[in-house]
């Protein structure tokens, strides 16, 4: 916890940091290699027990789950998950040697996103996870985003208007990519501290505020700050077009 993990999530921030849940060390091992080689961070858990220890220490972006573990199986971990005000939105795609009906069924009930079946290759598994990320988590995907004319390439890392390029620090960046991906949307500080900074980071609300202004800022050049909207009491709102 603290800060060396919040520099090696802010490090994996783009790929996001993926748990997985998969006992048998061969098939974890190859899912693991080909996640770090796509940019992802990976967390590894042979059973439930130990995915729960990692999960309370760090939120991951997305969990890949083996249905079949030794112990507790894998649906009890999804619905423990989607049971938790914590946990409940992360992503969830369920891995398993199982291909009848009845038991994709049990998984997508259990709270799963998607379900994938063993033998699988490491391209599907990522073209799945791809999917689901930019479903659930927009600003984890390295898709370029438009809104209002603002440009914004999360490979290149820059953001452009039609009057130039825009200078953003690292966190500008990331709250600028958050906004840009949920539009429309009142956010509190908290919410923006989680989304933007990343869960157990712990820094005082009004450091949001902070670099609110910055963002803001550095938008006005452009005249693109007015897309950053304050509302009274609750937090912040990024809105769709300028007004
Ligand atoms: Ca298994």
């Amino acid at each position: 916890m603290g800060t060396a993990w919040n520099e090696r999530r802010n490090e994996a921030l783009m790929g996001g940091a993926i748990l997985v849940v998969e006992d048998e060390p061969a098939i974890q091992e190859l899912i693991a290699v080909n996640l770090e080689h796509a940019g992802h961070q990976v967390l590894r858990a042979a059973n439930v027990p130990e995915a729960e220890a990692l999960v309370r220490e760090v939120l991951p972006d997305l969990v890949l789950l083996d249905w079949m573990l030794p112990g507790p199986p894998g649906v009890n971990f999804a619905r423990q998950l989607r049971s938790d005000q914590r946990t409940k939105d992360i992503p969830i795609i369920m891995l398993t040697a199982r291909a009848q009906e009845q038991d994709k069924i049990v998984g997508l009930e259990s709270g799963a996103d998607d379900y994938v079946t063993k033998p699988f290759s490491p391209r599907e598994l990522l073209a799945r996870i791809k999917a689901v990320m930019r479903r659930r988590a927009p600003q984890l995907t390295e898709d370029v985003v438009e809104v209002a004319d603002l440009r914004l390439d999360p490979i290149a890392h820059r953001v452009s208007a039609a009057a130039g390029n825009i200078d953003l620090g690292p966190t500008e960046f990331r709250m600028l990519h958050f906004f840009m991906t949920h539009p429309e949307r009142v956010y509190s500080r908290a919410q923006l501290l989680d989304e933007v900074w990343g869960d157990h980071v712990f820094v005082e609300e009004r450091t949001v505020d902070v670099h609110i202004r910055r963002l803001r800022q550095a938008l006005e050049p452009t005249e693109h700050d007015s897309l950053v909207e304050t509302v009274r009491g609750t937090g912040y709102r990024f809105r769709r077009a300028l007004a």
